[in-house]
């Protein structure tokens, strides 16, 4: 581990003085930035603590959520606001990890974790255009199973890792930031990036860009929401293909509907295909399973994960139907 200096944010402008030296990283829970460390795939020499700042969640004028980005995983999922009206996110947090992680990670800790791809964690013998710009990808042509079917490049095919992202990405979320050029807000769908030629960039955040709060807006139909993670084992393991959704359905007719996939891209993976095909039509089985097939219409199997793009399918129509009280 490269030795580093550590010091905790008084306020955000602290942190943002502090954070705009070179080769320094903001540390939430370190849950996953300290593994990183060890592996020397990140090297700050010094550490921004960032758990001081705001752990508050409040109603919003606009009748939503406002996060603190220092507020733990565990302590959002139990919230009482959070459980009766956005249960898919308490459902993904809950997914996620392990009690004793949950009890550690912050909502902004969350957000910035890295991909799991094994080769990106193998510093000894593995090449990684993540880790390594323009060093190669032995993920291509590798052991893929757990690689993106949707939006890879020729330089990166790794997923992102996180279930809480999933539902900030069907929630219509809004990040907010502060930086040297002031405050702004982001659509959560827009943080993270795709990896095109560029795979060492995993966000939009300029540097020494701080993640203060995420907003949810209000959803109506929040409360009919769930999250379906499926992976290797039941516990503790990423997903191979999530979904999370929210479906309003007014006599047999979907009115309105989020969804997002985890598991399947470089980033959250917003549905947006599926939810313009279900929206306004018959709320069955069938339109559900036609609508997820137009969504992975695009996917580009790999080796070994070409299971995803059936299993995803397959787990958006059972809980679209499930939400909508159709199962057949
Ligand atoms: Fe690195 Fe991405 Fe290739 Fe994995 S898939 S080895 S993270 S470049």
């Amino acid at each position: 581990m490269t030795p580093f200096d550590y010091a905790r944010a008084s306020d955000v402008g602290d942190a943002l003085r502090r954070g705009k030296a070179p080769a320094t990283a903001y540390l939430g829970g370190g849950t996953n930035l300290v593994d990183l460390m060890r592996e020397t795939i990140a090297r700050p020499t010094s550490l921004v603590d960032v758990t001081g700042l705001s752990d508050e969640i409040r109603r919003t004028d606009g009748g939503g959520l406002s996060i603190g980005s220092a507020v733990r995983n565990t302590a959002l999922a139990e919230h009482r606001e959070v459980r009766a009206h956005y249960p898919m996110l308490t459902r993904a947090i809950l997914a996620g990890a392990s009690a004793q992680i949950r009890n550690m990670a912050t909502v902004g800790g969350n957000m910035l974790q890295r991909t799991r791809c094994t080769y990106f964690y193998d510093t000894d013998g593995s090449r990684c255009n993540k880790r390594q710009p323009g060093s190669g990808c032995d993920a291509i042509g590798g052991f893929d199973r757990g690689h993106a079917i949707l939006g890879a490049s020729n330089s990166c095919i790794a997923t992102h890792p996180s279930d809480m992202c999933v539902a900030l990405a069907a929630l219509d979320a809004i990040v907010h930031l502060e930086g040297s050029r002031g405050a702004r807000m982001l659509p959560f769908v827009d943080l993270h990036r795709l990896p095109g030629e560029h795979p060492e960039r995993d966000t939009m955040l300029e540097p020494g860009e701080l993640i203060t709060a995420i907003e949810l807006p209000p959803l109506p139909f929040g409360a009919n929401s769930t999250y379906r993670k499926v992976r290797d084992r039941a516990s503790y393991a990423f997903a191979l293909v999530s979904v999370a959704a929210a479906i309003e359905v007014e006599d047999g007719t979907v009115k309105d509907v989020r969804i997002a996939l985890g598991g399947v891209a470089h980033k959250p993976w917003r549905a947006s295909k599926a939810e313009a095909a279900l929206r306004g039509g018959p709320a069955n089985v069938a339109a559900f399973k036609a609508a997820a097939e137009a969504e992975l219409a695009d996917a580009r199997p790999l080796r070994d994960n070409g299971f995803k793009i059936g299993l995803a399918v397959r787990a958006m129509t059972a809980v679209l139907g499930e939400l909508a009280g159709v199962m057949a």
